[in-house]
């Protein structure tokens, strides 16, 4: 069935999709909208901007739908992931119903990629995984899901490694880990144990990483040496990766060629309270750099909000990038997709309100429409989508 787009702003002209099996088959310039008894959607003039990534989220975790929790700032890690435990068994809602929450409202972001961690541990077991793969299923045909089995509590520290292998069974992607140095104190075990897993069920490695300075450098230095020698090139990520930031220039350059070579990414969540990798020189350089939201309401932190282009917004405005050429490039850390629609590709695109795509990564505006396959999966307001653009 053929499913038409008309007067979607692409550039400074509106144009005419047409869409079958998913894939645009047809764009063509064209100001006029349908006809009476025409089937399809009319853009009005709203501009035209591809899906988005999110390349580290916890479907698991937040707590939206939920009673307000209040935080106090916590001293350690241990202390934290100890109240992290209280709050989550104090949740009403299950895993499952907070994870359709998240992806609805991700999706109504424009969000249709994604890379959530699932924690894993002996007390949980896998029923965190059990949900998040229900809801893979449910969303299936909207949202494309990377899977990664996450012991937040340490790997070594909770004695979550059996659990974990059932995990890789029953149908994770990746393998996750936290801080090898400052929480499992044993980097070298702790990489055995999941370049281990990773290389027995033929899966990726994503690593979060909070450690400072010269324990991080050490880690990420490591975990290339394993990336390498077990053949995963292009399958490893580090999260967070916030040493970057605290070591000079020469060292942060020296590493990220080998980040490079070993194809190992740098994901990150635009912190905005604490050092952070340099992204432009990383890219530069030629390093895979991600971004991913993280936290959202949730034990960590009552911000966040799942937003993609808000965060693309953000990484434009800490690193300065106020050129046109910097607010285009931006887009590159948060979708793989052609910022320009052309024949053959995937038909997953957002309509919002905004001047230029320069505008829309500064301004991050409601997305108006959220369309996957050529279809409408969220749509904001009929009066305000029918509004002309700027
Ligand atoms: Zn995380």
């Amino acid at each position: 069935m053929k499913i038409k787009w008309k007067q979607v702003r692409i550039g400074a002209h509106l144009y005419r999709l047409e869409i079958e099996n998913g894939l645009f088959t047809k764009v063509e310039q064209d100001n006029t909208r349908l006809a009476m008894g025409e089937k399809g959607w009319n853009a009005d003039g709203l501009l035209y901007m591809p899906t988005l990534s999110d390349m580290h989220c916890h479907l698991d975790k937040h707590f939206i739908g939920e009673m307000w929790k209040s935080r106090k700032a916590i001293d350690s890690l241990p202390n934290h992931l100890r109240r992290e435990k209280e709050l989550l068994t104090s949740l009403q809602g299950s895993v499952l119903e907070r994870a359709r929450t998240l992806l609805n409202l991700m999706l109504s972001c424009g969000t249709t990629n994604i890379r959530t961690h699932v924690d894993i541990d002996p007390m949980i077991g896998l029923k965190h995984l059990e949900a998040v793969l229900q809801v893979k299923e449910e969303f299936k045909g909207k949202m494309e899901f990377e899977i990664v089995a996450f012991p937040q509590q340490g790997l070594l520290r909770s004695g979550s490694s059996e659990v974990m292998r059932e995990a890789m069974r029953l149908g994770a992607d990746l393998v996750g880990a936290v801080d090898p140095g400052g929480l499992d104190h044993k980097i070298e075990a702790c990489l055995d144990e999941v370049f281990g897993l990773a290389t027995t069920f033929n899966k990726g490695v994503d690593i979060h990483l909070h450690d400072p300075g010269h324990l991080g450098v050490y880690t990420i230095d490591r975990m290339i040496d394993c990336a390498e020698q077990a053949n995963l090139q292009g399958q490893v990520a580090v999260g967070h990766a916030y040493c970057l930031g605290q070591i000079t220039e020469a060292e942060s350059m020296e590493l990220g060629m080998r980040l490079r070579e070993q194809g190992v990414s740098i994901i990150s969540n635009v912190p905005i309270d604490r050092p952070m990798p340099n992204v432009p020189k990383l890219a530069t350089l030629g390093v895979d750099v991600r971004l991913g939201t993280d936290n959202i309401l949730d034990s960590w932190s009552p911000f966040g909000d799942g937003d993609m282009l808000k965060r693309t917004s953000r990484l434009a405005e800490r690193f300065g990038w106020i050129e046109d050429k910097q607010l285009l490039d931006s887009y590159q850390f948060t979708t793989k997709k052609s910022l320009v629609p052309k024949v053959g590709d995937l038909a997953d695109f957002l309509l919002v309100s905004a001047m230029n795509l320069e505008h829309a990564v500064a301004a991050a505006p409601p997305r108006e429409f959220v369309v996957v396959g050529g279809k409408p999966v969220y749509e904001r307001d009929e009066t305000v989508s029918l509004k002309p653009a700027y």
